[in-house]
């Protein structure tokens, strides 16, 4: 069938035409061809345009009107919705109109009073007994002239009436939510009668497709207590609902317009010839008709954690939140861990921390106990507990990431029990490739003695890199490459171990490797001026950066930036390490993807020494997605699924969690 829906932007329309679309041709009608933010919609005719509006109704089987007209304010309110409905009506083409749907409302039954006729079916008489607002009257006036214009022209119609629609986006759901998030008071006592969005639409869908003609049915589904319906839609927003009593509901009911008449009484909205009629059964629980609202928690102590587990809501514990600089927010609720941080105990080489701890605390500590982590990244603000589910790395022969210094963890499950864990490489993979519903509480990592290393930094020409990358990055403890393709030139960390300074040697400082090529150039230039090797505390040298400067304004702007800039960071097992670059540079050079010249591409390379196995990690950024996209697929095309993501980067979509760790086991 062609179904022309008059109104499909709105909350119902929008919902009734996906649905509808799945078996028939739907046309859109909108208020106007003009999306909000003003941009011109492809399809669809706009219903203030009557000769669009004409051949939109003129094509189809079935029109549906649904449109109301809520820029009309006051007095214009009724006039400008009934000119509506006659315009739509007068279009109705009887020689090709099956069926006209009106959109009617539970309102009418407003009308009539409750207190003698409290239980509403679509039988009843609508006569006016009560004070009734301008829409309540519109929808009496409209229905008795929906039938009469069809009836007189022999137009199949059907009426319905919803009650009070739920789902997505629509007040007495998401506003209703979002409300109970400011005022959690809910009014007691009364019956609400609800129907989501989509049995909404899919009771109708039935009902047309069945042909049903000259008849009117209540969309009404599940009546439910007021009392629960506020309390579940605070549930949703992480409330506890105050719920006032029936004596006050009533009063509060009576000051209400007459759309909201259930207040003022208790009623019931009869729902079973709908139920006699359409092939769809709904089975919604109350919960259902409501998105919870994302919360964003903070777990400072072991309560807190325990708590937010056993409140059997969805979360995603987080360390610091580096990695939403990059990634868009978790859909679920959140549990940060930022505060729950220090230092638990230290016994011979092994370090226990809070799972909020910073590596940079971590690391002063065990500097003053003489000890160190044998590999870090080079950016140290990050939790500990983020390198058991990140793959947090820096370069190193030794170890591929910091999770292969961890020994023993702890960790509150979905149930709210808290499980210590030595190492065990198969449960450990389960437990990282989950997303949400396990909280890292306490890390332990096993520590080497605090040793001193030298990094000689050079700038090498382009033609050196393939042999780097062949093999010749095995030659230092630590290999570090900036490469700078629009400069045919790279950068390269050389680090080993030293016994100790030399006066000839430059203390560590901030190299900031990842500047634009000029400035880079420059920096070294002035911070080495004869080219010295930097010597330090291995933290010194491997950490060089221990927090992000103006770190809340640097957040917040690189979170709210659009187009968003993003840093990915591919990890390429090393076999497959000459090729990616291969192609990488036949890429490059037919501008299938291109960085500006001045942006390097940072390359490290990290080895897990027990397993033999070594990758290279390359890591840019851009503000266009598509770039990092391309490289995506470039590694998959390479190296099929054996390439990884750094889960704390960014992570194009598609991307499953599998492809988000290194695997341990087997
Ligand atoms: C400026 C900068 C420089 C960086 N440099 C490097 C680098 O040199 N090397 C490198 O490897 N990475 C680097 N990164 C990436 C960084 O390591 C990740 O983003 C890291 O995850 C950030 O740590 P976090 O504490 O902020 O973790 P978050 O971003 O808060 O969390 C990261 C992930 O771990 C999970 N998680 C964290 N803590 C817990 C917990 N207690 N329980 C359960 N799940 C948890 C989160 O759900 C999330 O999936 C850098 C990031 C920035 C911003």
């Amino acid at each position: 069938m062609k179904i022309c829906i008059i109104g499909a932007s709105g909350g119902i329309g929008r919902e009734l035409a996906g649905i509808l679309a799945a078996d028939h041709e739907v046309v859109p009608v909108f208020r106007s061809r003009l999306d909000r933010d003003g941009t011109v919609r492809k399809v669809g005719a706009g219903f203030d345009d009557d000769a669009a509006l004409g051949a939109a109704i003129a094509g189809a089987d079935v029109t549906i009107h649904a449109a109301l007209d809520t820029k009309a304010k006051g007095k214009d309110f009724i006039p400008a919705n009934a000119a509506l409905t006659d315009r739509v009506l007068s279009k109705l083409d009887p020689a090709t109109c099956k069926l006209f749907v009106y959109f009617s409302s539970q309102v009418v039954y407003s009308a009539i009073d409750a207190t003698r006729h409290p239980a509403y079916a679509e039988s009843d008489d609508i006569v006016v007994e009560t004070r009734i607002d301008a829409y309540t009257r519109l929808k009496i006036d409209e229905e008795k002239r929906v039938r009469a214009a069809c009836d007189a022209r022999g137009i199949p119609w059907l009426i319905v009436r919803p009650s009070v629609v739920t789902g997505p986006g629509m007040n007495w759901s998401t506003g209703m939510v979002d409300a109970m998030r400011k005022i959690p008071v809910g009014l007691g006592g009364r019956t609400i009668n609800l129907i989501h969005v989509t049995d909404l639409s899919l009771h109708l869908k039935s009902l047309i497709e069945q042909g049903i003609s000259g008849e009117v049915f209540n969309l009404a589904d599940k009546d439910v207590k007021s009392s629960d319906f506020f309390a579940a839609a605070a549930q949703a927003a992480g409330r506890k609902a105050l719920i006032l009593p029936g004596a006050i509901t009533a009063t509060a009911g009576r000051l209400m317009p007459s759309t909201m008449w259930f207040f003022a009484h208790d009623i019931e909205m009869r729902s079973d010839k709908l139920k006699g009629v359409s092939q769809h059964k709904a089975s919604r629980a109350l919960a259902a008709h409501f998105i919870a609202l994302r919360a964003d928690r903070m777990g400072a102590k072991i309560e807190d954690i325990l708590d937010n587990a056993r409140a059997g809501r969805r979360y995603q514990a987080t360390g610091h939140g580096y990695s939403q600089w990059f990634q868009d927010a978790p859909a679920s609720d959140t549990l940060s861990l930022a505060r729950y941080e220090g230092i638990v105990r230290h016994e011979g080489q092994s370090v226990t921390v809070l799972a909020g701890t910073r590596l940079s605390a971590l690391i002063s500590f065990l500097d003053q106990q003489g000890l160190a982590l044998a590999t870090l990244p080079e950016f140290v603000g990050v939790s500990a507990g983020a390198c058991f589910f990140t793959e947090v790395h820096g370069s190193s022969s030794t170890h591929a990431t910091l999770y292969d210094l961890v020994e023993t963890i702890r960790y509150v499950d979905e149930s709210g029990e808290e499980h210590e864990s030595r190492r065990d490489v198969a449960l450990w993979d389960r437990l990282r490739q989950r997303a949400d519903g396990i909280t890292l509480t306490e890390i332990t990592f096993r520590c080497v003695p605090q040793h001193y290393l030298a990094n000689v930094i050079q700038w090498r020409d382009e033609t050196e890199l393939d042999a780097i990358i062949a093999g010749g990055y095995a030659e230092n403890a630590a290999t570090t490459l900036h490469w700078f393709p629009g400069h045919k030139t790279f950068l390269i960390y050389n680090i080993n171990p030293v016994e100790r300074p030399t006066p000839d040697d430059q203390a560590p400082f901030l190299p900031m490797r990842g500047l634009p090529y000029s400035l880079q150039r420059l920096v070294l230039k002035l911070r080495m001026p004869r080219g010295r090797r930097v010597v330090g505390k291995s933290h010194e040298v491997l950490g060089t950066w221990r927090s992000v400067p103006a770190r809340p304004l640097v957040g917040a702007i690189l979170k709210r930036m659009r187009p968003r800039f993003r840093n990915m960071e591919l990890c390429i097992p090393i076999a497959m390490a000459p090729a990616f670059i291969a192609r990488l540079r036949e890429e490059m050079a037919r501008g299938a993807i291109a960085f500006p010249k001045e942006q390097g591409i940072g390359i490290r390379f990290s080895t897990h020494a027990a397993s033999a196995r070594t990758f290279m990690w390359v890591e840019t950024s851009s503000a266009d997605e598509a770039q990092l996209h391309a490289l995506a697929d470039l590694a998959r095309s390479v190296c099929g699924d054996a390439f990884r993501l750094h889960k704390g980067k960014y992570v194009p979509r598609g991307i499953g969690p599998e492809q988000l760790f290194i695997p341990r086991a087997g």
